[in-house]
């Protein structure tokens, strides 16, 4: 196992709860829209034609108390102490424009029978892949920035060329061929995520979306990068059986009001439930 994959794992050091401050717990009315028994991680399985799922609890209770630790400590680099604390990591950073997200923790047994929590944020927190603490994304990082950061540099080159160009014939071709870029980048990128279960398989995004594909919607944008699919990926690789998953939002209410500061909710149905349904395939109910 590598260093990494040690900083992600948390031991589970004591299972007394701790006190949690009132106004994080979510109120009747977020229960009922985001209720205990329907926040569970589930995604439809092809091969079984049903949903597989993994149970919130334990992992809301440990969820309880990651939002006690970013509520008094502002930050997401938890295991640094004050003096070594990056302010990109500061979570005023889900407070400002670029809106909150979701937070999430898998709480599973290692080959050794010990019990390990691993956390994870969807997406890049502040534009950052890794932090420590927290599991990386699914695809390998080496890999992305040698498919991703010269061709990003082009595509930003190819954009202002295009503002300082006069319209016109030479720059529609121009703008054409910074589409044609940005979408064999994305596909690229897209080739990267390698989802794996817990069977020894694994597939691509095109294959799993294969359906919607077909219908000519594409996949969603950010499919692989919520909390589920990072943390399950990171359990296949590990060797660790998960038991429980949570995924609680934290910060400035999203742009369509369907995330609130402090709430569970479910895996979700666009981007995940094709990808943890694949993945916990003979694993959960
Ligand atoms: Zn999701
Ligand atoms: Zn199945």
């Amino acid at each position: 196992m590598n260093s990494s994959a040690k900083q992600a794992m948390i031991k589970v050091k004591s299972t007394k709860t701790k006190l949690i401050p009132s106004k994080l717990i979510p109120s009747p009315q977020d229960s009922a829209s985001a209720g205990k028994s329907n926040i569970r991680c589930s995604g439809f399985c092809p091969r079984c034609n049903e949903q597989h799922s993994l149970p919130a609890e334990p992992a809301r209770q440990s969820c309880l108390e990651l939002m006690t630790r970013l509520e008094y400590r502002q930050r997401i680099d938890l295991d640094s102490t004050p003096d070594r604390a990056e302010p990109c990591f500061s979570t005023k950073y889900l407070f400002g424009p670029a809106r909150g997200k979701m937070f999430g923790i898998l709480i599973a047994d290692t080959p050794d029978n010990k019990r390990v929590e691993l956390r994870a944020f969807s997406g890049q927190y502040n534009g950052v892949w890794q932090v420590a603490g927290w599991v990386g994304p699914v695809f390998d990082l080496t890999t992305f920035h040698k498919i991703h950061d010269h061709r990003e540099r082009k595509i930003k080159t190819a954009g202002k060329q295009i503002d300082a160009l006069e319209k016109g014939a030479q720059q529609q071709k121009l703008i054409a061929k910074r589409k044609k870029m940005s979408q064999q980048l994305m596909r690229d990128i897209h080739d990267m995520y390698r989802i794996k279960n817990f069977q020894g398989e694994s597939a691509g995004l095109q294959q799993l979306f294969q359906q919607i594909s077909l219908t000519g919607r594409g996949i969603p944008t950010g499919t692989g990068d919520c909390c589920a699919p990072k943390l399950l990926q990171h359990a296949v690789q590990h060797n660790l059986t998960p038991l429980s998953l949570a995924e609680f939002y934290w910060g400035r209410t999203n742009a369509s009001a369907t995330r609130r500061h402090g709430c569970f909710y479910p895996s979700c149905e666009a981007k995940c439930s094709l990808l943890v349904g694949f993945m916990l395939c003979g694993l959960g109910d």
